[in-house]
């Protein structure tokens, strides 16, 4: 795939932002994927997506013989990204950027954290649904319409995390359907994935808080081992955490989206890539030049999991 391929980049609206720099000629794809410093943004057009700010998003586990079991969230620790999340938010929006990783640099590897069973570890996708249809475990439930289970693929290879339901997720009952959920059809595309083929998407949090708060610490806390058991049965090749809370939840860090992004890290033994979430993308158009990079390091990192080198 090159990643300077037009049909590509406009499908990710990356195309009116950014041209490789010097000339539109096709670029050899080992130099279009070397770095974000490759590529110029020309221009800063109004997003084709009108948006108002959408959560970002959270975590997961082993399925069949969870060998690293998986460590839930405890209070400190919710509490401790709270606080990172609240102090991150005291500046001025948007939050998520930093000194820009190097994408040129070889993606490090992060050990992972260790981890227990999730609560729900007796439980298949369906029966595990119903518990989340039926959650009261706190006060979320009160205001939600539904509960935003997650969608796609139960086979997947790929998972996507996001934050939680916005309003029209609150709606439909499905993850990523409104404006942000559009680009995510796109960034996907772009990589040549489909919404509901070998992708699985879900939220840290399964209900809408009330006018998109922040998630609080003891909502994650209640939710996330729903999200730990998604991860335990899908077993995906690559996990992708969209935004500072998806990726903070999962990896139990404190972390910028910057520290984060440009590394592999690990979720249960899962490959973990760490990238912007799309309603930041919607608002801050040229970090999706880096958005792009994350999106190759997810690629890469998928292929070379789902086709290791043969050993010696
Ligand atoms: N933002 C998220 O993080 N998740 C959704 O499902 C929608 C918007």
């Amino acid at each position: 795939m090159n990643p300077h391929d037009p049909a590509l980049l406009s499908v990710l609206e990356l195309s009116p932002v950014w041209l490789p720099r010097g000339s539109s000629a096709a670029l050899q794809p080992a130099v279009a994927e070397a770095a974000p410093t490759q590529l110029e943004p020309i221009a800063t057009p109004e997003p084709r997506l009108q948006t108002t700010p959408a959560p970002v998003a959270e975590i997961a586990a082993p399925a069949t013989t969870p060998a690293a079991p998986a460590r839930p969230l405890n209070n400190a620790a919710a509490r401790g990204l709270a606080d990172a999340l609240a102090a991150a938010r005291g500046r001025a929006r948007p939050v998520e950027d930093g000194p820009p990783a190097s994408a040129e640099a070889p993606a490090a590897t992060v050990a992972a954290p260790v981890a227990a069973p999730s609560a729900w570890a007796h439980l298949d996708w369906e029966p595990l649904a119903e518990q989340v249809r039926d959650c009261r475990a706190c006060g979320l439930c009160q205001s939600r319409t539904q509960t935003v289970f997650g969608v796609g693929d139960r086979k997947a290879e790929w998972l996507i995390v996001g934050e939680a339901p916005g309003a029209e997720e609150d709606r439909r009952g499905e993850p990523f359907v409104g404006p942000a959920g559009q680009l995510l059809d796109n960034m996907l595309a772009a990589l040549q994935l489909t919404r509901g083929e070998n992708v699985y998407i879900a939220n840290v949090l399964k209900c809408r808080p009330p006018a998109n708060r922040d998630p609080q610490p003891d909502e994650v806390q209640a939710c996330s081992q729903y999200l730990q058991r998604q991860v335990e049965l899908l077993q995906p090749r690559v996990i992708l955490a969209l935004g500072r809370f998806a990726a903070n939840t999962l990896l139990q860090s404190e972390s910028s989206i910057a520290a984060l992004r440009g590394k592999v890290h690990h979720y249960q033994q899962i490959p973990l890539i760490v990238s912007y979430h799309p309603a930041y993308l919607l608002r801050n158009l040229p970090d999706k030049a880096k958005s792009w990079q994350d999106l190759l390091l997810a690629r890469r990192t998928w292929l070379g999991h789902k086709n290791p080198p043969a050993q010696a």
